[in-house]
């Protein structure tokens, strides 16, 4: 059995990008730990407050996380789409802490290095998770933490993933749990409605035909779009379903030395 925790900003990150995987995990019987970092307050389109979305999207993202099978889910309760202005040390100190709570075999979250990624909060949270993957592992930082009785934890697979993979990630088959992953991902009605929103405002300054917005229900939309985005019919291997994981060598080549 592997503990798994999965760091991210929004609620429907993990469930879009690594939901099938996870639901896998947990199958296998590996424990999942889910770190949502912010409370989505504002991924939502026609809710009059802040303080509805963010109650709304808490539960729908509970239900998706029970879909995928996760073991725990920690709120971190960041305001979204503001990392760009975020205490980065203060946002790594929680990470580590956690890191040295959990104590995972495996910690993942969003690549460094991702191609045409726009989202601040992907890519801080990025920085942030990858520091303190090693820093969680020095005694002179955040030692008061210790005083819990908590030591110092240093993470040994590091794995990421990117809304852009690159060619050089890992292809995994999560054909056998597509449904599953799609059930979970409509779960996160409110966030996919603010989704399929954009995806049509996109689509009309671009000037193309936008009638399959007008004459399909939202779920109808958002599971064709994500099921052609995480097809992997036209890759070698030919499954109906993958997603993928950067599993970086830096680091780890260190152990042939020892050989
Ligand atoms: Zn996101």
């Amino acid at each position: 059995m592997k503990k798994i925790m999965i760091t991210f900003p929004h609620a429907d990150d993990v469930t879009i990008n690594l939901g099938g995987l996870v639901r896998q995990w947990s199958n296998a019987g590996h424990e999942v730990y889910l770190v949502r970092i912010t409370d989505d307050d504002a991924d939502c389109a026609g809710i009059p407050t802040r303080e509805e979305a963010i109650r709304i999207n808490r539960e729908e993202a509970e239900q998706a996380y029970s879909i995928i099978g996760a073991k725990k889910v920690i709120h971190l309760g960041y305001t979204s789409d503001t990392f760009g202005g975020i205490d980065f040390l203060g946002l790594r100190e929680k990470i580590i802490k956690l890191l040295r709570q959990i104590k995972p075999n495996t910690s993942i979250t969003f690549a460094m290095d991702g191609r045409e990624e726009e989202n601040m909060d992907h890519r801080i949270t990025a920085y942030a998770v990858a520091e303190a993957h090693w820093t969680a592992s020095f005694d002179l930082h955040h030692p008061e933490q210790f005083k819990g009785g908590l030591k110092p934890f240093c993470v040994g697979e590091r794995l990421y993933f990117a809304r852009v993979p690159e060619d050089n990630y890992g292809i995994f088959d999560v054909t056998d749990v597509m449904d599953t992953k799609i059930k979970a991902i409509l779960s996160h009605k409110t966030v996919m409605k603010n989704y399929a929103l954009q995806l049509k405002m996109r689509a009309q300054v671009l000037g193309l035909d936008t009638s399959f917005f007008n004459n399909n229900e939202q779920d109808v939309i958002i599971e064709k779009y994500m099921r052609k985005r995480f097809s992997g019919k036209d890759i070698p291997g030919s499954y109906e379903a993958i997603e993928r994981l950067h599993n970086p060598s830096a680091g780890l080549d260190l152990l042939k030395y020892f050989k």
